[in-house]
C-alpha cells in the first residue's frame, strides 16, 4: 500500500499541479486582456487632444494665422490640448506607479485640517469661476493624522476638483473633518451638484471611467482622478465611501489613521 499512497500523493500533486497550472495560465490571459485594454484606452484619450492642437494648428498655418484675433485663439485653445495632454500623462504615471508598487508611502505626522485648508486655498480660484464656495467644517483644533501628506494632499485635490467640475453654478462643498473610531478620522466631502445615478456608483472607481464621457472631457477629465484616489486610500489600508443621489449631490468620504501621540494623551 505505501506503493498506492504514494501514487495517489503524487497524482494528487500532479493535478494540483496541473490545476496551478491552468489557474496561472487564466491569470496571465486576463492579465494580458487588461494591459490590452488599458493600451487601447490610453491611446484613445491621448488621441483626442492631440487631434485637437493638431487641428488648431494646421488651420493656422494654412492661413488663418493671418488674422491675429484667430491667431491668438487657436493659438490658446492648441494650448489647452497640450496641458490636457500633460495632466492626462501625468495621471497615467501615478496610476503606473501605484500600480506596480513603486510608488512607497512616507509616513508622518501632520494635522489634515491645515492641509485641507492649504488645498482649498489653491482651488478658491477655479471654485470661484463657478461661483462655488469650499467651506471647511472644523472647530480651528487640529486633527493630527499619521499618513504619507503628498498622497492625500493629491486625494484631496481630486476630490474637490471633482466637486467643482460636476458641482452646480452657486453651489457649495463642504468639507469636514470628524471623528470616525477612536483610531481613525473620517474626511468627507459633500457637494450639492449634479450627483451621480445608483447605477453608475459601482464603477467610479475603475480607470477611465467616466459618468458623461463628454461632459468630463470638457471639464479636463480624464477618468483617472478617483482611480488615483482609490489607490492612496487603498495603499493607506484605509476606506472611500460613496453617497449620491441624483440631481442633488454627493458625497465622498475616507478614513485616514489618527497620530499616535493623539491618543497617548
Ligand atoms: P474625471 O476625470 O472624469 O473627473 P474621475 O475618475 O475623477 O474622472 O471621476 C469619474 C467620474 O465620476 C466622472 O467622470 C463623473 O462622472 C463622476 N464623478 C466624480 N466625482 C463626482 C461628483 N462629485 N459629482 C458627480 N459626479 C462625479
Amino acid at each position: 500500500q505505501p506503493i498506492a499512497t504514494d501514487m495517489e500523493t503524487l497524482s494528487r500533486k500532479v493535478k494540483k499541479f496541473a490545476s496551478d497550472k491552468k489557474l496561472e495560465i487564466e491569470m496571465l490571459q486576463v492579465r494580458e486582456q487588461y494591459r490590452r485594454e488599458f493600451l487601447g484606452n490610453v491611446s484613445h484619450e491621448l488621441k483626442t487632444p492631440l487631434f485637437t492642437v493638431q487641428g488648431y494648428l494646421s488651420t493656422l498655418n494654412e492661413g488663418a494665422m493671418e488674422d491675429k484675433a484667430i491667431l491668438k485663439k487657436y493659438l490658446e485653445r492648441a494650448e489647452k490640448g497640450v496641458e490636457r495632454l500633460i495632466y492626462i500623462v501625468e495621471d497615467l504615471d501615478m496610476i503606473s506607479k501605484l500600480e506596480s508598487g513603486e510608488l512607497n508611502l512616507e509616513f508622518s505626522d501632520f494635522d489634515i485640517v491645515e492641509l485641507v485648508q492649504s488645498v482649498i486655498d489653491m482651488l478658491e480660484m477655479k471654485a470661484a469661476k463657478k461661483n462655488i464656495s469650499l467651506v471647511l467644517e472644523h472647530n480651528n483644533k487640529p486633527m493630527w493624522v499619521w499618513a504619507d501628506k503628498d498622497k492625500l494632499q493629491q486625494v484631496i485635490i481630486n476630490l474637490i476638483v471633482n466637486s467643482i467640475k460636476y458641482g452646480k453654478v452657486d453651489g457649495e462643498t463642504e468639507i469636514s473633518v470628524t471623528g470616525f473610531t477612536s483610531k481613525k478620522l473620517l474626511v468627507r466631502f459633500t457637494d450639492n451638484g449634479e450627483g451621480i445615478e445608483s447605477q453608475n456608483i459601482p464603477r467610479l472607481f475603475e480607470r477611465f471611467y467616466r459618468v458623461n464621457k463628454s461632459g468630463s472631457r470638457s471639464e479636463g477629465g480624464s477618468g483617472l482622478g478617483l482611480s488615483i484616489v482609490k489607490h492612496i486610500i487603498e495603499a493607506h489600508k484605509q476606506k472611500i465611501y460613496v453617497e449620491s443621489e441624483f440631481g442633488k449631490g454627493s458625497e465622498f468620504s475616507f478614513t485616514v489613521d489618527r497620530a499616535h501621540k493623539q491618543f497617548k494623551k
